[in-house]
């Protein structure tokens, strides 16, 4: 175990001692089950997104602050969620989010952000990802509703502990319970990753009180993997509050019927859904009814999305520049890249940086077979994903200052653009187009820019010399000529550079 795990666990261990060992070692879990029909929490979060940070595989981003206020029905499968948030990351603001849900359908309604206030119909990824979360962070309710299937002895450093192991909705969960007094140190369980396939979902617990009889922790430390994505300190707790039944109501005559299998995709990657949510991201879907592969330039394919890629053709091989979101998305586009090009295959896949919005989809590609080509500063990050988690060998292209790749018979160029955004940029040049394709930047057609980051993108455009017609991008639409004027247009960024140091 590293020491970094170690002393985390100390300092669990440390805040314990808050409530008698005996009450909590006579948990009546079953007490619990019938006596728990509603719980209130509140708490003050902090947010935080690791495969957002400035330099691969360091410190994670900070992405947000909020207060919730949550009411959970763990029987009945409702619950009221209201975040009121000050975002960070990528853009200050204020925003205010709610949900109110059964087990399939909901309704959210926010206002701030850059969406503005609106009123629909709950994400089903939302109601998997937000049940899931809460099961997870209250331990003592998962114990006294899952099902039991072995108790086995472990320890977490010196600690003797008890690890359940609990089945509940078609998933495995593990409590760590302290063995000398009966608290429980941790839950976890497994779920998707777009990089590493399977992560653990883990949160640690400490600061437990008592309330009406129920202990509950009030400090939550939540990881995936070893990256810190979440910490929540409670204010207040309270079992049975007077108020649920008004909070959890709402009117569901007029919703759609809720979509179980995305309920179901965003319970097995809880994680990823609300590390957006915590950015002030509502909608996650895996896009994959939307695909689309349309030329912008002669053999120059864009397939647009929340997040593009760019399909180079050459008369050997394709190049695709970025892989979007999810492995889902890239499946398709897989299907897709065949029936158009049967006698190719995606000989690169450039990946402009290592941010999860442009490489969640990676897998699928390099399983298919493609070189990963991405910044030197990346390598790394990427060889460690690659090495602990696929079977095949990758091969890892890196880019220094400047590379020229010819392997799909048509020259594609790689420069590495200096930019707070991420440490390990590129952007993909096509000389013959004299097309430019640059993700986060600049986005072509948008009338959002980042000052900071556009400048950055001009700049290294100098520095190397490139002679720019015309550009495409992660974001955007279409094509732009160079040269761009994007006044009137920019939005100044909080600068991070101290964030990604490590
Ligand atoms: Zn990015």
């Amino acid at each position: 175990m590293p020491d970094c795990t170690k002393a985390r666990l100390a300092a669990v261990l440390l805040f314990t001692n808050s409530i008698g060992p005996v009450a909590l070692g006579q948990i009546d879990y079953d007490g619990v089950r019938d006596e728990v029909g509603t719980v209130r929490i509140a708490a003050r979060v902090q947010r935080f997104e690791p495969i957002q940070s400035v330099v691969a595989g360091a410190f994670p981003i900070h992405t947000s602050n909020y207060d919730v206020a949550a009411v959970w029905d763990p029987a009945g499968s409702r619950a009221h969620e209201a975040w009121d948030m000050s975002l960070i990351y990528p853009l200050p603001g204020e925003m205010q989010i709610s949900f109110t849900n059964n087990e399939t359908v909901g309704i959210r309604s926010q206002s701030g952000g850059l969406a503005g206030q609106s009123e629909g119909p709950m994400e089903s990824s939302r109601i998997g990802a937000n049940f899931k979360d809460l099961w997870l962070s209250n331990p003592v309710v998962l114990l006294a509703h899952a099902e039991q299937l072995e108790v086995s002895r472990s320890s977490i450093g010196e600690q003797p502990v008890n690890l359940h192991n609990l089945v509940l909705e078609d998933t495995e969960w593990l409590v760590a319970i302290d063995e000398r007094n009966g608290v429980p140190l941790s839950a976890s369980t497994t779920e998707n990753d777009p990089h590493r396939g399977r992560i653990e979902n883990r949160i640690e617990f400490s600061d437990w009180r008592d309330v009406d009889g129920i202990p509950f922790p009030f400090r939550l430390e939540q990881f995936t993997g070893d990256a810190l994505v979440r910490r929540e300190l409670r204010t207040a707790v309270e079992v049975n509050p007077g108020n649920a039944e008004s909070l959890l109501a709402f009117d569901a005559s007029e919703l759609p019927p809720g979509d179980l299998a995305m309920r179901r995709w965003g319970w097995e990657m809880s994680h990823i859904i609300l590390k957006r949510g915590g950015g002030g991201n509502i909608g996650n879907y895996p896009q994959i009814d939307n695909v689309t592969i349309e030329e912008v330039a002669p053999g120059i394919f864009l397939v647009p999305g929340t997040h593009n890629n760019l399909i180079i053709e050459g008369p050997e091989a394709l190049a695709l520049v970025d892989a979007s979101w999810y492995p889902e998305r890239s499946q398709t586009l897989l299907a897709r890249v065949a029936e158009r090009w049967p006698e190719k295959t995606i000989r690169y896949l450039i990946l402009t940086h290592h941010h999860i919005d442009h490489t969640g989809g990676m897998r699928p590609v390099i399983e298919a077979g493609a070189s990963v080509v991405t910044s030197e500063k990346n390598a790394d990050y990427f060889r460690e994903v690659f090495d602990s988690t696929m079977t095949q060998s990758v091969n890892l292209i890196e880019v220094g200052q400047f590379l020229s790749l010819d392997g799909i018979g048509r020259e594609i160029h790689a420069y590495d653009v200096y930019t707070e955004h991420a440490e390990g940029m590129i952007a993909a040049y096509v000389p013959d187009e004299k097309l430019l394709f640059n993700a986060d930047l600049f986005s072509p057609n948008r009338s959002l820019q980042f000052s900071l980051w556009f400048d950055d993108l001009m700049h290294a455009i100098e520095w190397h010399g490139i002679d720019v017609e015309k550009h495409v991008g992660g974001h955007g639409s279409g094509i732009a000529a160079h040269p761009v004027d994007v006044s009137g247009h920019t939005m100044p960024v909080i600068r991070r550079m101290e964030m990604g140091a490590n």
